[in-house]
């Protein structure tokens, strides 16, 4: 899953980019308003992390515009005050959930879990497929109720596949999602990732449509 934070903060940027990271989330930053909103309209992102008070454009503004162009990204705002008006004025505005600073990251984690979630049209954070278990919120994979170790690359593209089951994933859509625009990756990195998830999980649960993407059956 790839999020974007919009953050004019060096200090916390590169905190939450640390730990988001540590996650298996890949994350790109933006350091202002202007920038964000760029990326947000370019990009698909699985989350927004939204600071309200940026250099440029305020996060209200970014929200107001990217919606107006019908960017559906799930956003959480950050905000400075706990203060109802400004509850109001994002959700008004189309903001998903908010976060009052300073706040855990331990929650701020669980946020995005959960909006992913929701943006995906599941109401919990386990998918089941078959014999195989996985816990988006443990990041926890079990297969015939014993767990497996899986990198957090290898739980992210499975994860990702698994929220889109029934649909083709393409090998380009799986690159957005998973890698931020500073990664350096080989053309065949996904290819290694699927095989080694075969290994793990069984030969049958995701399927190559040659030339065109993988999927796991609905
Ligand atoms: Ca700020």
């Amino acid at each position: 899953m790839r999020l974007l934070v919009v953050e004019d903060e060096p200090g916390l940027a590169e905190t939450l980019r640390k730990t988001l990271e540590e996650e298996g989330f890949a994350v790109d930053l933006a350091a202002d308003g202007d920038e964000g909103l760029d990326r947000l309209c370019s990009a698909p992102y699985d989350a927004v992390v939204l600071d309200v008070m940026l250099p440029r454009l305020d996060g209200w503004t970014v929200l107001q515009r990217a919606r107006a162009k019908d960017v559906r990204t799930p956003v959480l705002m950050l905000t400075a005050r706990d203060q109802v008006s400004d509850r109001i004025k994002g959700l008004n505005l189309g903001a998903d959930d908010y976060l009052v600073k300073p706040f855990a990251l331990s929650e701020l984690i669980a946020r995005l879990h959960a909006l992913i979630r929701r943006s995906y049209g599941a109401a919990s954070s386990t998918i089941t497929i078959g014999h195989v278990v996985i816990d988006a919120a443990a990041r926890r994979v079990l297969l015939h109720e014993v767990p497996v170790e899986l990198t957090a690359r290898e739980f992210a593209i499975l994860e990702f596949l698994a929220r889109s089951r029934g649909r083709l994933v393409t090998r380009t859509a799986l690159y957005d999602h998973l890698y931020d625009e500073d990664a350096a990756i080989g053309s065949n990195v996904v290819e290694l990732h699927i095989a080694s998830l075969r290994r793990k999980l069984g030969p049958d649960l995701i399927r190559t449509r040659r030339g065109e993407g993988y999927l796991i059956d609905a």
